[in-house]
């Protein structure tokens, strides 16, 4: 644990301990600290929060030097002539971007027919347009199925339309997920249900088991940083007897933070449409905002996608400078039941890179005016 985060939780009167933690009845844990020395909490209520860890397969067994993961990716002190990443959802795509800039030569290999392959196509499609303007191969519907490291890099056996290929690379990150980190934490012997290895957690974070609870990545409900901060609220809230609110992993906030930068909320088009809604679009190119042409940004869209009955807003997808930041007036106004319509009243700021949501409202409303 940092410094800082020992300290806040210090401050707001929070005791922490070192060590491995192990359930032993519903009301008490055991941890074993650095020193090997075992030590019994006792408490009415427990919270699992053991997280998640890379996944690998067979053919990609991680060594830590030519074959790794974001874990070593992230305190790496050099960066590799030539690095496959395999994998282009959201980290997959952010370390593309991190080699690239730092130099490197990267080439996402990506099973599914678009890289970030759980945003809508568009965005996808507009991603992949920005990394090959940024010299970054994308190998998009190709699995890999062998690796041989060496002293001096790594041999990767490539299957893409029924070919088969070898190419090498200095290193080869695997990026395809992670899995939870739920063994021998004695959820057995306590008679915690999980599924697939994921903690069941129902809309107040609380297990089969009465007492305790679970929160974050170790539930597989949406692996960010923020869904695992709201339950964790969700779930003191639930123990201190306080009224919660479900929370809807759907319309989640998501952000990926390569460049340009990727953000979405809702059902893309092609879920929307899956589930039977009648659809219209706002659109919005990144081209035509004053604000991120003056930023040097000029790749990416504003995609609204709305109920056409309603004007509900059922997603919001962009891909272009900081739209992170967009998110939360889309969110808002799909929390207070806000339509394109109201969106589209909205003024906004000139020059600002909000005025793309503006103008992909208004495009939705046939009203667009700067496109
Ligand atoms: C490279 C990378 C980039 C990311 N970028 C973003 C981002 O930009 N935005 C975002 O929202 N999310 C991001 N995420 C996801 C985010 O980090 C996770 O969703 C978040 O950390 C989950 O929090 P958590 O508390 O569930 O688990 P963790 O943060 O993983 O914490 C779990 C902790 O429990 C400890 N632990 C495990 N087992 C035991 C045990 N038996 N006893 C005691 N301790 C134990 C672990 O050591 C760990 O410290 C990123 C993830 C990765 C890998």
């Amino acid at each position: 644990m940092t410094r800082g985060v020992d300290f806040l939780l210090r401050k707001n009167g929070v005791d922490s301990i070192s060590g491995t933690a192990r359930l032993v009845s519903p009301n008490a844990v055991d941890v074993t600290g650095p020193d090997g020395q075992n030590s019994r909490i006792a408490a009415r209520n427990i919270i699992i929060a053991t997280g998640a860890r890379p996944r690998s397969i067979p053919p990609l067994p991680i060594d830590g030097e030519r074959i790794i993961t974001s874990r070593e990716s992230i305190v790496a002190e050099d960066v590799p002539d030539s690095i496959a990443i395999v994998g282009g959802g959201a980290i997959g795509v952010e370390f593309a971007y991190i080699y690239r800039m730092y130099g490197a030569e990267v080439t996402v290999i990506e099973l599914l027919p678009h890289i970030v392959p759980n945003e809508d196509e568009e965005i996808s499609q507009q991603l992949e347009r920005a990394f090959n303007r940024h010299g970054v191969k994308l190998v998009t519907g190709a699995g890999v199925t062998d690796a041989q490291a060496d002293a001096e890099g790594v041999t990767l056996t490539i299957d893409k339309d029924g070919i088969t290929e070898t190419a090498r690379f200095d290193k080869v990150l695997v990026a395809i997920g992670v899995l939870p980190n739920t063994e021998d934490l004695g959820l057995e012997t306590v008679g915690v249900a999980t599924e697939r290895g994921y903690v069941v957690i129902d809309d107040k974070m609380a297990t089969n088991v009465p007492g305790i609870y679970a929160v974050g990545d170790v539930t597989g409900k949406l692996a960010l940083a923020h869904v695992a901060s709201a339950q964790g609220v969700t779930a003191v809230e639930s123990i201190a007897g306080e009224e919660t609110q479900p929370l809807n992993y759907t319309f989640m906030p998501r952000a990926t933070y390569c460049h340009p930068q990727v953000a979405s909320f809702g059902l893309t088009e092609a879920q929307a449409i899956a589930q039977g809604y009648d659809v219209k679009i706002g659109r919005f190119n990144v081209q035509a905002s004053g604000k991120a042409v003056a930023m040097g940004e000029n790749d990416g869209m504003v995609k609204l996608v709305i109920d056409a009955n309603y004007g509900e807003i059922l997603g919001g997808h962009m891909c272009g400078p900081e739209v992170t930041e967009l998110l939360a007036e889309l969110q808002m106004t799909h929390l207070l039941e806000g339509t394109t319509l109201e969106l589209g009243w909205a003024v906004h700021a000139h020059p600002s890179v909000a005025e793309m949501v503006h103008e992909a409202a208004l495009d939705a409303e046939g009203r667009a005016l700067h496109m």
